[in-house]
């Protein structure tokens, strides 16, 4: 299968995510994978919804994330949970992102995901980034709203260990959570890593609406 692949110097990134660890579940292997490639990356990391606790572990996990990235700045906001429909304002963060930052790769939710907080996000970053590539990832849910994703990025079992570890010592508030489990976040991945038949036999998946072809 031919890929894509990212240009060979400097990458930017723009990482979007509603709640503090929706982009570690989503892209956390994708940006391990990146930064650990010789190309330097920059990223700009924003988390929507995060207080207190919240942002003190999306903080702590964003670094582990990040480390050895060329440049990182992480943004934590502090919209409501779950009312992010109801939030005007969430659009104007997005009006001064596209003033501030012209990526390479912007990472946001799925357009169809269940969770109204992901979606918003989701239409948002196609009305804000009309002449970017845009990938949107997956976040496993009680609402059952896995889909047919036709983008994957394999990986390696060790960078998906790394990223499950990452996640399960930084969201010390989540590990009470049933589907907060390292099977589940393997599982997922191992499945994807299947469909896209990736050498190491991981991978996540995301959707691509508009991919453009250069000749
Ligand atoms: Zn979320």
């Amino acid at each position: 299968m031919l890929a894509l692949n990212l240009p060979r110097g400097r990458v930017r990134v723009l990482c979007l995510g509603a709640h503090s660890d929706d982009i570690e579940i989503g892209c956390g292997g994708l940006i391990l994978s990146l930064i650990n490639r010789a190309a330097a990356v920059d990223v700009r990391w924003v988390v929507f919804s995060g207080r207190a606790n919240r942002e003190r572990e999306a903080r702590r996990s964003a670094a582990k994330f990040l480390k050895g990235a060329a440049r990182a700045r992480v943004d934590v906001r502090q919209f409501r949970d779950g009312f992010f429909p109801y939030d005007s304002d969430i659009k104007e963060v997005f009006e001064r992102l596209k003033r501030e930052i012209d990526p390479d790769l912007v990472l946001t939710h799925y357009r169809n995901d269940r969770h109204q907080d992901h979606r918003v996000l989701s239409d948002l970053a196609w009305n804000t980034f009309r002449d970017h590539l845009v990938l949107e990832y997956e976040i496993p849910k009680f609402d059952g709203d896995l889909g047919t994703p036709n983008f994957f990025v394999p990986l390696t079992r060790a960078t998906c260990a790394r990223k499950v570890k990452y996640l399960l010592t930084a969201f010390g508030t989540q590990r009470d959570k049933h589907w907060f489990s390292e099977e589940r976040f393997m599982g997922l991945m191992r499945l994807r890593g299947m469909e896209c038949r990736a050498a190491g036999g991981y991978a996540e998946a995301f959707y691509a609406r508009k991919v453009v072809l250069g000749l």
